[in-house]
């Protein structure tokens, strides 16, 4: 069970399909590739498939700029007009840097709970 949430985790980490972690799921920059160019599993399930990919992004966001916040306001002399003035276009600009990872992490999370699901993707390339 550990090392299958730890292959899991490294497949989302890395941008890689959640089953064979071989497949990229970024071909370009701003664009996901719809499926696995390696066993062909379908990235989006279904239209709006993505919105738990916003919910872990708020999550990460908030849980690294609120003890962030707390931690420099207790080890620090920094302000809390400085603090605003770093934390603030923080929750603006992380989000964006981190949206690749949590549509990939979104995936992980559901192929952890609903692998079964994966067999609605197009069948897997044939060899020859
Ligand atoms: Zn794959």
């Amino acid at each position: 069970m550990a090392a299958r949430i730890f292959t899991l985790l490294s497949h989302g980490l890395w941008l890689r399909c959640p089953r064979c972690g071989i497949g990229r799921l970024y071909g370009k920059p701003f664009k996901m590739n719809e499926h696995c160019a390696h066993c062909r599993l379908k990235f989006e399930r279904e239209q709006g498939y993505f919105i738990g990919a916003i919910y872990i992004n708020y999550a990460a966001t908030v849980a690294i700029a609120v003890p962030g916040f707390f931690v420099l306001d207790l080890f620090t002399t920094i302000t809390v007009d400085q603090q605003l003035a770093f934390w603030i276009p923080f929750a603006v600009l992380f989000p964006l840097l981190f949206f690749h990872h949590s549509r990939s992490l979104w995936l992980v999370f559901d192929h952890f709970f609903n692998p079964e699901k994966q067999l609605f993707g197009l069948p897997p390339k044939k060899n020859g």
